[in-house]
């Protein structure tokens, strides 16, 4: 029998995977990506794109793009594009059959035989339109399966001594309760819950609102007089919310393109995870209600969950984590990357019913985070604990020092926030970077795990081309105990080593401020009068005792004497 796919044909994103030898694989996409957006568009004269191409030409030619066209599923809508108009399922086929040729690019050989997901509250209606797609786009549809069925079953949760598990599932732009029964190695949809209209998406709506008023407070500009400046925040918006799911604090720096009459703008800024969850937590709170909905249609109370699962990548997010805890006072279940787990699901679906899974099924992860040593000695990561692999990430890192032309990477893995309480795999050097100021050298850092979780470490300056790299075949050498016992370190060290992480931030941050206003002195020294001079050279000595003196607040209050010292002068000669 040929082989057999899982696809999680989702509202923003779609995921395919396959089950074989007993591991279950996520197949890249044609673009090398583990997520494909559901994005379906057609240039004016009729030529067809789906995907990252039709997502990244949304804005300069959206009546010509279809996206989000699972909430049409099932519906008699007729979707217009070109002239033209598109069925729901149309467009999703076409999704789909960018999905089958990908799957037949990896895997060198057609695979027509597949399982698709739904949303569990999905009518018949839908089932049979996400049926009818498939079949159009040359599928044999095995089965349709319920998306919280799919992330039970990658999980492994179809055992006898489980009965109750509740998948919450929060994606980009809804979320949904689901609380499934077991019984007899079968899922049972007990009760479904959820809103239409709250996903990840507004997460990102408050932080762009909350850049906005600073913004406008700081500069007096308003982002939303300029669609490419809007973009450009947006972008921004929606990787601080990432990265303040794995750091306590994100630094941006924007220079914002500049307008007619107006002169570009640098944004600087760090936002702390409690500022962000400040803001956001009315909308944490909205996840309360459709649980307690469901537990009560399912006449079940939390105390009758036996496991908690998250699915959907907003899920990723402490908050959502924390809230899970008080409400069910149990640990999620976050072993799998909760963008994949439900194709995963559909995976071992699709195994199953094709005969080539039998038993049990392993899903390796990525038992500790890896990442890089920077300034100060902090840790940095590119890839966290628990992602499923193969996997690659990648991060711009930037020169510390002026004029650096060597780079050393030390490879780290480990839960901590300092370098001395991780694990070295290994490290290696960047040469022949050229001369340039502090933060203008833009240097890659890839990180890739294959298959067999070999490690491949590359840099590259983006300007000359100039790579190194080295190769760590030692990130699965860990056993289970050292695993534990690096996870639980982390776990009682948090609050001191989160403490250290600010610290250091706050003194490198602290040097970088003096240097600035170093160089301002020595370039401008003649044109500034003897009074800005003296207020200057005040600053400096101020944050340079509190530097020495090792003390946060006293670095942050001299650090923010010099900043409206060095403004007021900007102020000052802008005027002028
Ligand atoms: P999904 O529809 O499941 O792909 O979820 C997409 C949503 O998850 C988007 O709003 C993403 O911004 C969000 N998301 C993905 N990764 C993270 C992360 N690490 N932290 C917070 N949100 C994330």
């Amino acid at each position: 029998m040929g082989k057999a796919i899982g696809i999680d044909l989702g509202t923003t994103y779609s995921v395919v995977a396959i089950a074989e030898n007993g591991h279950v694989q996520v197949i890249q996409n044609a673009e090398g990506d583990r997520l494909t957006p559901s994005v379906y568009a057609e240039s004016a004269d009729g030529h067809i794109m789906v995907g990252a191409i039709a997502k990244n030409q949304a804005s300069a030619n959206p009546g010509r793009t279809v996206s989000s066209v699972k909430r049409l599923m099932g519906s008699n809508a007729r979707i217009p594009v070109n002239g033209r108009s598109l069925s729901p399922q149309e467009i999703s086929a076409h999704i789909l059959r960018k999905i089958k040729a990908d799957v037949k690019r990896q895997l060198g050989e057609d695979v027509s035989r597949a399982v698709i997901t739904v949303p569990a509250y999905f009518s018949d209606a839908q089932r049979r339109a996400t049926q009818e797609a498939g079949k159009m786009a040359g599928f044999e549809i095995m089965r349709i399966i319920s998306e919280p069925t799919a992330a039970a079953l990658a999980y492994g949760l179809n055992r006898s001594d489980i009965q109750h598990i509740l998948v919450w599932d929060l994606g980009g732009g809804t979320f949904d309760v689901s609380i499934l029964e077991v019984g007899d190695g079968l899922f049972h949809v007990r009760a479904v819950n959820g809103d239409t209209h709250l996903g990840g998406d507004d997460w990102d709506a408050r932080l762009i609102s909350y850049l906005k008023q600073q913004i406008l407070k700081i500069h007096d500009r308003d982002i939303e007089s300029n669609a490419c400046m809007f973009q450009q925040v947006k972008e921004a918006c929606e990787r601080i919310k990432r990265e303040l799911s794995v750091q306590d604090e994100s630094h941006i720096f924007l220079p914002l393109i500049a307008e007619p009459n107006h002169d570009a703008i640098e944004i600087e800024m760090t936002i702390s995870r409690q500022v962000f969850e400040d803001l956001t937590q009315d909308m944490l709170n909205m996840l309360i209600p459709p649980t307690r909905q469901a537990l009560k249609d399912a006449e079940l109370t939390p105390a009758d969950m036996n496991r908690i699962i998250l699915v959907g990548g907003a899920t990723r997010m402490p908050a959502v984590r924390r809230l899970a805890e008080t409400l069910f006072q149990q640990s999620p279940d976050t072993r799998l990357n909760p963008d994949e787990v439900v194709a995963m699901g559909a995976a071992i679906q699709a195994g199953v019913l094709n005969g080539s899974v039998q038993d049990v099924v392993l899903i390796d992860v990525t038992p500790l985070s890896l990442g890089i040593e920077t300034q100060g000695g902090l840790f940095t990561r590119l890839i966290s604990r628990n992602t499923t692999i193969p996997v690659s990430a990648e991060r711009i890192f930037t020169n510390a020092e002026d004029n650096q032309t060597v780079m050393d990477f030390n490879v780290l893995q480990g839960e901590r926030e300092m370098v001395r309480d991780n694990i070295s795999l290994g490290s290696f050097q960047l040469t022949d970077i050229p001369m340039l100021p502090r933060g203008k050298a833009h240097v890659e850092v890839t990180f890739e795990i294959d298959v067999n979780g070999i490690l491949q470490v590359s840099a590259q300056e983006l300007h000359t081309g100039e790579s190194a790299g080295i190769k760590i075949d030692a990130v699965h050498l860990l056993s289970g105990d050292q695993i534990n016992r690096a996870v639980a370190e982390a776990a009682v060290n948090a609050i001191a080593d989160g403490q250290r992480r600010s610290e250091i931030e706050t003194s490198i941050q602290t040097n970088h401020l003096i240097q600035a206003a170093e160089a301002l002195l020595f370039g401008t020294a003649r044109r500034l009068s003897k009074v800005s001079r003296r207020k200057i050279h005040a600053g400096i000595s101020e944050a340079k005792s509190a530097l020495a003196g090792g003390q946060s607040e006293a670095m942050i209050n001299a650090s923010q004497e010099l900043t409206s010292v060095l403004n007021s002068l900007q102020e000052n000669c802008e005027r002028a």
